[in-house]
This record gives structure tokens, sequence and C-alpha cells, in this order.
């Protein structure tokens, strides 16, 4: 089949394909994209055998090519979290394998670059403008919590002693809406505030790793932005919550060469995203069983999945010839929850 579909995307699910520039070193002409269409086409090739039977079409919500800057994707994006404000709940995901960028689109390269800021810091500093500025009949306190999922232990990344302790979750049901009620929750007054902060979850996450990256790749790490409303006029009270996902990578694990704690991260990763990918396809589908209970990182998103809450996720790809395999594959995860 030469053309292969992602269909438009109905309800509260997109997806927004984003692919990573060459990075130095990388030989260009051996590129797995062939074309990027204006309304989310994309045609995918094996430049080693290109031909009818390596080429394929998707299609997404949007796809941003090698050269969108920060600002452009996150403009798409920006009124999906503003709604926060409105109360609603929103779960923004990266997923793809371990460098295609996913990182880069989340946090950002470097934050002490405004230009380089991801989704992250531009998100909240988006809020905090509007909170400030332009409701002035609302009152609005805004908190964060960091979580890790590392072998499906939840770990809160924003204590300063760096704690090991095991979090549980709870049934989403809480009066207050937490999912992780044990994960120090810290009210945010700035972008200033954030960026601290940010600090802080970073260097929790390089605990107990051999490099930082290694670890980063093989858990998720979800900033959560907690929004509470008050109306002074109407005297009532709005709650919204803001999930921030980098994902662990999506990568295959030759099974014959990893071993021992490799293996049990590489299957515990595996079993993960594809709890996600059937919650997603659940809610796609309008399934009316919807498969949480199945991983921790759909049990602590639940209440940002399905219902009214809506949900993005970012593919990431990486363009470079050696990835032809894990492109293909991520491409067919985004192809299933589309
Ligand atoms: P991941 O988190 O998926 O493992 P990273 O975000 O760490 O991947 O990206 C891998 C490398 O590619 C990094 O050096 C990053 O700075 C670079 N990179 C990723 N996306 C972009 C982009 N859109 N523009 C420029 N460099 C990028
Ligand atoms: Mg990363």
């Amino acid at each position: 089949k030469l053309y292969n579909e992602v269909q438009d995307l109905k309800g509260n699910i997109r997806v927004y394909c984003r692919i990573r520039p060459f990075l130095p070193g990388q030989n260009e002409k051996q590129t797995t994209i062939e074309y990027i269409g204006e309304n989310g086409e994309l045609v995918v090739v094996n430049p080693l055998k290109p031909g009818k039977d390596s080429r394929r079409l998707f299609k997404f919500n949007k796809v941003f090519a090698p050269a969108a800057s920060q600002e452009e994707v996150f403009i798409d994006t920006q009124p999906l979290i503003r709604s926060v404000l409105d109360g609603y709940n929103v779960c923004i995901f990266a997923y793809g394998q371990t460098g295609s960028g996913k990182t880069y689109t989340m946090t950002g390269p470097d934050m002490t670059s405004k230009k380089d800021w991801g989704v992250n810091y531009r998100a909240l500093h988006d809020l905090f403008q509007i909170s400030q500025n332009r409701r002035s009949s609302i009152m609005y306190e805004i908190g964060v919590q960091m979580v890790e999922i590392y072998n499906e232990q939840v770990r809160d990344l924003l204590t300063c002693d760096g704690s090991q302790k095991r979090l549980g979750i709870w049934s989403t049901s809480q009066p207050n809406g937490l999912a992780v009620p044990d994960a120090s929750m810290h009210p945010v007054k700035s972008t200033n505030d954030v960026l601290e902060l940010m600090n802080i979850g970073f260097m929790n996450r390089a605990v107990g790793a051999t490099a930082l990256n290694e670890r980063s790749s093989r858990s998720h790490s979800i900033l959560t932005v907690h929004v509470r409303g008050m109306d002074l006029k109407s005297n009532s009270v709005l709650r919204g919550c803001l999930h921030l996902v980098d994902l662990a990578g999506s990568e295959r694990v030759d099974r014959s060469e990893a071993t021992g704690d490799r293996l049990r991260e590489a299957q515990y990763i595996n079993r993960s995203l594809s709890a996600l990918g059937d919650v997603i396809f659940a809610l796609a589908q309008k399934n009316s069983h919807v498969p949480y209970r199945n991983s921790k990182l759909t049990q602590v998103l639940q209440s940002s999945l399905g219902g009214q809450a809506k949900t993005l996720m970012f593919v990431q790809l990486n363009p470079d010839v050696e990835s032809y395999s894990e492109t293909t594959s991520t491409l067919k995860f985004a192809e299933r929850v589309s």
C-alpha cells in the first residue's frame, strides 16, 4: 500500500509531528523525510531503497519541519495550554526514540536562553502573564509538582534532599484532584520560580545514574501545573491541570544484547508506553473501557486523559538513515493512537 493515512484527529486528541534537524557530522543527503506538507502531510522513505515500496504518507494535525523554531511550535500549542485557565485538564507528551528531540521540545537545550525555551517554560510564562494581567475578576494560584517514573516507581523530583522515597498514586476521586498527593507541591509566582524548581528537578533526575542522559532516556518525567482560579465576582472556584511529559525513549532494545537491569528497564518502558498507546487508542475509538490501570504512567495521568481533557502528543523524529527503522515504529505508534 502506497498511502498509509493517519486519520485526521477527532475530538480531544491531537498529534503533532516534529522533525529534528541533522546534527553536525550527520549525512544530510540520506534523509528519511521526503516531503512535508502544509496540512500535516508527511512522506517518509527508506533512502537506501527509494521507490514506491518504501514510501509512505502520514497525516498529522501538523508537521513541524526541522527549521521550525521553539516559538512556532509553542504558538500552535498555546490555545491548549490556555484552556487550563478555564478549568480544563491538558496533557502534552513528547514521544520518540532517544535523540529525537523530546527534551528539546518540552524543555529546550538551554534554559538560560529565552529563545531556546521549550514548551515547559513558555507554558508557565504564558500562564503567569495571562493570569496576572487579563483576568482581573479571577484570582489564580499556580503550583507545580514534578515526578519521575522509573521502573514503575514514582519519585518526587522536587524535594531538596533528592528523596528516593517511592510515592503512591491515589484514585482520581480525591477532592483536590491530585494523583500523586505526596509529591511536594510548590507554589510559583514567576517564571524565575519555575526555572529554579526545574533546576532542582534536573539535578534530582541525575541522582543514582551513571550519566544524566542514560537515566533521563529511561524514565518518564512529568511536570504538573495545577491552576486554581477563584472568581471574585461569582465566588466560585475552578481547577485546571496541565501535565507536561517527557517520555522515556521508545527505542526497542535488542533482547540478545540487553541483560539484567538494562533488560528490566527496557521491559518497563515498553510496557508503559504500550499502556499509554492503549489508553489513547481506546479514547480515540471512544471505547467504553479505557485501560488506565496497566501502568503507573497512565494512572498518574488518568484525570487528564479522556473525558473533557485535551491531549497533545508530539511525535519526534530523527531524520537520519540509521534511524529509519525506529522512525517507522514511532510512526506506527502515532498511527494507532491518531
Ligand atoms: P531526546 O530527549 O529525545 O533524547 P534531545 O532533545 O536530547 O533528544 O535531542 C537530541 C539532540 O538533538 C540534542 O543535542 C538537541 O539539542 C538536538 N535537537 C533536538 N531537536 C532539535 C531542534 N529542533 N533544533 C536543534 N537541535 C535539536
Ligand atoms: Mg531527553
